[in-house]
């Protein structure tokens, strides 16, 4: 295998410590979750941060090391300090990956990246959810068949108020009638950002063999391998120009009456 994949899964690490039916499910953190199955794949190496950590753990030195961040908050997206997301937005302009799980949708740095609201229908009434497979050749998809059937799942519906998507991954259909777009992909400078609809914090998403795979296989796709700090120079001609008669460029504007003749 080629280069070892630097991930860091951050997570806001509150309804673990508040709710006990979600601390039974994860008593770690769903960080720690998702970083244990991808410290078991070949090539990644993961870290996590938290938003209760000093910068929320996502300082300078972290972000230069991250290749790709996986991104999941619900509660307390309000507390996400503006500084953080400025430095979070700069890296994936720069090229870091980012994966934005399910109420990710509401935070910060997915809503400032995409410039929308994000808004969606939701409804939580354990019901199934079938992921259909969109893009059966892309590398996200690579392992997963058909679909992905979820039995129980929070619903999230359309309208999901985000720019068109470079490429739809995932639609998915829920048995209460609605359907979602649950995988989507974009460009936003360098980086390369994906966003993914399961993951609800009470049932266990995240232990579910399918759904890890398509997170493995994104962190390897929206890992580019590479970083471009922003520049804007004042650039030197590459050829000789020729020598122009005016001071100020025409653009064919005539210049005075006598032009007109
Ligand atoms: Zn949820």
């Amino acid at each position: 295998m080629g280069e070892t994949i630097n991930v860091t899964v951050w997570n806001e690490y509150r309804h673990e410590k508040e709710h006990e039916e979600v601390r039974k499910l994860y008593p770690h953190g769903i960080h720690r979750v998702i970083a244990d199955y991808l410290n078991s794949q070949e090539g990644i190496k993961a870290d996590t941060a938290t938003l209760d950590e000093p910068e929320h753990g996502l300082t300078e030195e972290v972000l230069s090391r991250t290749d790709v961040l996986i991104w999941w908050g619900h509660m307390a997206h309000d507390q996400v300090e503006d500084a953080v997301v400025d430095r979070v937005q700069k890296r994936v302009l720069e090229g870091m990956g980012l994966i934005v799980l399910h109420s990710g949708h509401f935070s910060k740095i997915f809503r400032r990246i995409l410039g929308t609201n994000c808004s969606l229908k939701w409804r939580e009434e354990a019901e199934k959810e079938r992921l259909w497979n969109l893009a059966p050749t892309h590398p996200i998809t690579r392992g997963i068949g058909e679909y992905i059937e979820l039995p129980n799942t929070e619903m999230y519906g359309e309208r999901f108020d985000i720019p068109e998507p470079d490429r739809l991954i995932f639609v998915s259909w829920f048995e209460g009638g609605e359907v979602f777009r649950s995988g989507c992909v974009w460009e936003r400078g360098h980086g390369r950002i994906f966003y993914f609809r399961p993951g609800h914090e009470t049932y266990p998403i995240f232990y579910n063999e399918q759904i890890m795979t398509v997170i493995t296989n994104a962190a390897r796709w929206a890992h580019t391998g590479m970083t471009l700090p922003d520049n804007c120079p004042n650039s030197k001609p590459l050829e000789k120009l020729s020598p122009k008669s005016v001071d100020f460029g025409s653009a064919g504007v005539v210049q005075s009456r006598e032009d007109i003749g």
